[in-house]
């Protein structure tokens, strides 16, 4: 449709990035065109709207970018899920496997309530192992998960099957 399209068009195909053999979605072009940033804005804030989210988390790094004007754009909070030892306060935090070794992120549990219902952000649905274990994250704090959306999804990796039986029914859209 027209808004994948115009989306589509804002994306850059950079190969051999970070590594030999990967073909990197850069998305700063869609960053830089105030058409196309607003119009994924108002996509993903009615994505939350439908999902009746109470709060937005948005993983590090560019899911921060995407998620907090979904946030302001929406009338809701935003909570961030960071890589391990960068929060302050009290966390919760959550290993999850790499293709080699694993990683680890964090978020600060205080900042969201069993009254919560979570919306999840990214902007690339790769292998799904990050999206996994951050509605893992939400699950463990005692919010609802609400739902997942990200800009991108790579229909060539199983990212999708691994996230949707952590998403227990709560809606999926890649824009
Ligand atoms: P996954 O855990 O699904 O394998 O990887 C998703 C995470 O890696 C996301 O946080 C995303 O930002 C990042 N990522 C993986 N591949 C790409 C890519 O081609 N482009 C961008 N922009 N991010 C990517």
């Amino acid at each position: 449709e027209e808004l994948a399209g115009l989306l589509r068009g804002r994306i850059r195909d950079v190969p051999d990035y970070p590594k030999p053999g990967i073909l990197f979605k850069d998305i700063t072009p869609l960053l830089a065109d105030p058409e196309a940033f607003g119009a994924l804005t108002e996509a993903l804030a009615a994505f939350c709207k439908e999902a009746g989210a109470t709060k937005v988390v948005g993983l590090e790094a560019r899911g921060f970018i995407l998620a907090a004007p979904v946030a302001v754009r929406a009338g809701i909070g935003f909570v961030p899920v960071r890589k391990a030892g960068k929060l302050p306060g009290a966390t919760l935090s959550q290993t999850y496997d790499l293709e080699y070794g694993s990683a680890e992120i964090e978020i600060h549990a205080e900042d969201l309530t069993a009254e919560d219902r979570v919306v999840v952000i990214d902007d690339v649905l790769a292998t799904g192992g990050t999206a996994e274990a951050s509605l893992r994250l939400i699950r463990r704090s005692g919010a609802r998960v609400a739902g997942l959306a990200v800009l991108m999804e790579l229909e060539f990796l199983p990212g999708r099957d691994r996230v949707l039986p952590e998403l227990a029914g709560a809606p999926y859209q890649a824009l």
